[in-house]
């Protein structure tokens, strides 16, 4: 093994820097480090940069999802369409409000929900729908608001991937009725952990405000500002989903990074693309025709004629330093779901992507040394040296 092959490859890493370190510090030497002004000036920033009518942060996309759920009156009898070709959050979010996950598989060149897949998979009493940007790919929105916004359905966007995404010439997320974005070290941009909701709608914007935040009348921030703070009153059972000062000061300089972040990541998918192209057997995502992806996770499709299959490549791959991962989960397979009631649409589509698909490394600070050791690897597992 040379040097350089010895060096670890990871699948991602958060380009985090100085900027970061001084503006926590700056939070910290300020005093105040629970959510507060820099929570709020991140909300107002990150609705302005994906266009929507108001942003709540909150703990994670985990906890914005189940806000997106409770404030559009999801709960018990209610049933809501998921792609089971999604990271288990988005369906567990559906289980925590009482009601109950229905599956829906996705199309196979996207990794998506569609019109088509969630209409088998609609029962009488389907209320919300979530359709995920899967890996960064743009969800084909506007079929799915057509046939779910006639009967009352809604529809909540799992932008988890998609931030600096493009749908049609604007940001995803931009215009929906709900959408939940995740700020973990594994996504475009990070706070540690953290995530948030945004919405058309005030009167849920208002809502989820206070539902993150044991439903109280005034909030911390409020209470503090005022000498003699106002007595606090809770007319529902609430949650602590904040996010905190600390971690809203790095998202703001992760927001400023967002444009160069897009353009890098966009052109190192471009040259993993360029260079497998002629394997025989392998599948490259790509953009659809209606968007831009920010291939938050760059997958690709192993099947023969390639020699190997997913777990064969996956083994090529770490023997040679590289960690890469399995495509995205199935949640129908997993014991959690398994057992229950998930009804009954085909999922053909989902089984093929989560046994044949592996994510490939792909983030910011990667260098094109790097990037062509893990295309060395692929091509030649597959014959192609
Ligand atoms: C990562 C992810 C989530 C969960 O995000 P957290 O911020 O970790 O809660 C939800 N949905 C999708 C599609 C994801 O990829």
């Amino acid at each position: 093994m040379t040097a350089a092959a010895a060096t670890r490859i990871d699948v991602m890493r958060p380009w985090l820097g100085e900027e970061e370190a001084a503006a926590v510090a700056e939070t910290i030497a300020s005093g105040w480090v629970a959510q507060g002004p820099r929570v709020a000036e991140f909300e107002r920033e990150f609705a302005a940069t994906v266009q929507a009518g108001h942003a709540v942060a909150t703990s994670s996309c985990t906890t914005a999802l189940h806000l997106a759920l409770l404030v559009a009156g999801i709960g018990p009898g209610d049933d809501v369409v998921v792609p089971s070709l999604s990271f288990i959050a988005t369906a567990n979010a559906v289980s925590y409000v009482g009601a109950r996950v229905v599956f829906a598989d996705v199309d196979a060149a996207t990794g998506n929900v569609t019109a088509a897949t969630v209409a088998a998979a609609l029962t009488p009493v389907t209320r919300a729908v979530i359709a995920v940007d899967q890996g960064g790919i743009p969800v084909d929105l506007a079929p799915i608001r057509a046939l779910c916004d006639p009967r009352g359905i809604v529809v909540i966007e799992d932008a988890a991937c998609g931030i600096g995404s493009t749908y049609r010439g604007r940001p995803v997320g931009a215009g929906a009725e709900l959408a939940a974005w995740s700020f973990h070290p594994r996504k475009i941009l990070t706070t540690g952990e953290g995530g948030m909701l945004t919405t058309s709608r005030e009167d849920w914007a208002e809502r989820a405000r206070r539902l993150r935040e044991h439903a109280m009348g005034a909030s911390a921030a409020e209470r503090h500002a005022a000498l003699l703070s106002p007595r606090e009153s809770y007319d529902e059972i609430g949650f602590n989903f904040r996010m905190t000062d600390v971690q809203a000061a790095i998202g703001l300089v992760q927001l400023t990074r967002l444009p160069e972040i897009v353009v890098r990541r966009r052109a190192l998918a471009a040259r993993y693309r360029a260079a497998l192209a002629g394997v025989p057997g392998l599948r490259v995502a790509a953009d659809p025709p209606w968007g831009q992806s920010s291939f938050q996770s760059l997958w690709i499709e192993v099947a023969p004629p390639y020699p190997l299959d997913r777990e064969g490549l996956l083994a090529a791959l770490a023997e040679h330093g590289v960690s890469a991962r399995r495509g995205i989960m199935a949640a129908h397979r997993q014991p959690a779901y398994a057992a229950r009631d998930t009804g009954s649409a085909a999922l053909a589509a989902t089984e093929r992507l989560t046994d044949r698909t592996l994510i490939l490394p792909l983030f910011h600070a990667m260098t094109e040394t790097e990037q062509d050791r893990v295309i060395a690897v692929v091509r030649e597992a597959g014959g192609a040296a």
